[in-house]
């Protein structure tokens, strides 16, 4: 499921091979994952604009179209066309004879005659058009993205909320961008137990998981989030029942913490 590291590749991807393109149509293979906008309404929103920049916030990607052939009587409203990419979302720029994934659902086809794909094989992703991002945000009620976060705002929202360290991570509307895989990375680089009360945590634990969410975070985005190439020191990879600890080699442990599947080595994480 795409993360804040992953969707943060998404958006340099785009920005490196989609902006500043004419669209010269808008293909949509399956309205399904369009949401509060029709298919038709789409293409005509976006044909003949180009997309300007990108802005991402937690797991949500926003492009922002190019304004509208000047008009004397048509109010300029700013457009974005806004991306959630669910379990199984990724872009892909396609040259001229390449064919498009059959998962494609939305392929935005530029003058040039290359193609952006959204490909989404279980379509849990969203599609959309706003004209406001932080109306958006606000309305949705996201709490701040977890890279753009400050130590003191990190501890205020862990300060305000009870409940297990790991499920308030993972909830978007306190901290956007993480999710399962990354949460459990972060928890064990902080050596921390998932069902820690975060109510316990302590300044310098709070501060060992800022650094570790940061670290992490930053670090998978440097390695485009290909997992082969993830630290040997990290979890992830082991994940699952034959799993051990890279740390001190002993089995993982799983258990359910903020409605997901946790995966931690009880040596190596206190509770704290
Ligand atoms: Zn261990």
């Amino acid at each position: 499921m795409p993360e804040l590291p992953e969707v943060e590749t998404f958006k340099r991807y785009l920005d490196s091979t989609s902006l500043h393109q004419r669209i010269a149509n808008v293909d949509v293979q399956d309205s399904y994952v369009l949401k509060r906008v029709s298919a038709r309404e789409l293409t005509r929103r976006l044909k003949g604009r180009r997309f300007e920049k990108s802005y991402r916030h937690g797991k949500h990607l926003f492009v922002r179209a190019s304004d509208d052939p000047p008009s004397q009587t048509l109010r300029r409203t700013s457009l974005w066309l806004r991306l959630h990419f669910g379990m199984t979302g990724s872009l892909d720029y396609l040259k001229d004879d390449e064919v498009a994934p059959k998962t494609a659902r939305v392929i935005f086809r530029f003058a040039n005659s290359c193609r952006l794909a959204f490909d989404d094989q279980r379509k849990f992703g969203e599609v959309e058009l706003i004209e406001d991002v932080d109306e958006f945000l606000r309305t949705r009620g996201l709490g701040p993205d977890a890279l753009q976060i400050s130590f003191s705002q990190f501890k205020a929202i862990l300060g305000k909320h009870r409940g297990a360290v790991k499920a308030i991570l993972l909830n978007q509307r306190l901290i956007g961008g993480i999710g399962n895989l990354y949460a459990d990375e972060i928890l064990f680089r902080a050596r921390m137990h998932p069902a820690t009360e975060a109510a316990r945590l302590r300044d310098r634990d709070l501060m060992r998981l800022f650094r570790a969410t940061h670290y992490v975070l930053v670090k998978a985005i440097a390695l485009k989030t290909d997992f082969n190439r993830l630290p040997k020191s990290w979890l992830l990879m082991r994940r699952g029942k034959t799993g051990r600890c890279p740390r001190c080699g002993r089995a993982l442990k799983s258990a359910t913490i903020g409605g997901r599947t946790s995966w931690f080595c009880v040596h190596c994480q206190k509770r704290i």
